[in-house]
């Protein structure tokens, strides 16, 4: 996706630890044209198949699975990393090892909001070792939903998150994949 690449060439900063700051648009400022733009074309990447419901994880993934689900006209529910004193309904949970913060979070998701049978797509900011989006698959399959495919804005192509997401069998499709972060310069995998 042209749009997202120029905005992380312009706006992107690289940190230790081959992490890219994006916060200038996705992850605390978020720019609008840009997240409805990636809603967009998550939509026509997926326009072969039925999508019932969005599944995202907080809190990077709300934008971008927002405007997803608002141009599928489809709900978006999102995985809440610590669990709420108000979340008093059963939940699925799994654990998901977060890349930027080397912690372990309990991800949950009300049962009363995903549904057996439905056709459910992934959505979220980055992909690095899978972690998260295995965690969001393994949710929607304990409520006996269908993951349809995985989709997020940045792909980091250099970490091994796609090789296991395709391994067991799902449709991974970012909007960018990013080859190396070496030196503080992005490059990105040549579509
Ligand atoms: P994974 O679970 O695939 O290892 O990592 C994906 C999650 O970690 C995403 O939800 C994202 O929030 C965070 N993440 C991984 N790499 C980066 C990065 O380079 N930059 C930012 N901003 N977040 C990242």
């Amino acid at each position: 996706m042209e749009l997202l690449k120029q905005k992380i060439i312009a706006e992107g900063e690289v940190l230790p630890g081959d992490i890219l700051k994006i916060d200038s648009f996705l992850n605390q400022q978020i720019d609008p044209e840009t997240t409805y733009a990636m809603g967009k074309e998550i939509c026509r990447i997926f326009s072969d198949v039925k999508i019932d419901k969005v599944v995202t994880i907080e809190a990077s993934g709300i934008a971008i699975g927002l405007v997803t689900a608002h141009e599928l006209g489809v709900k978006m529910v999102f995985g809440r990393k610590n669990k709420s004193n108000v979340m008093v309904d059963d939940v699925y949970v799994a654990d998901v090892y977060s890349y930027t913060k080397q912690v372990t979070n309990h991800i949950s998701i009300s049962k009363k909001f995903l549904e057996a049978g439905e056709n459910v797509l992934i959505v979220d900011d980055f992909l690095a070792n899978g972690s998260a989006a295995l965690g969001l698959c393994n949710i929607v399959e304990q409520a006996g939903g269908k993951v349809v495919g995985i989709s997020v804005a940045v792909e980091k192509a250099f970490q091994d998150g796609e090789a296991k997401l395709v391994e067991a069998g799902y449709r991974v499709e970012p909007l960018v994949r990013i080859k190396s972060l070496k030196d503080g310069k992005v490059t990105f995998v040549e579509d």
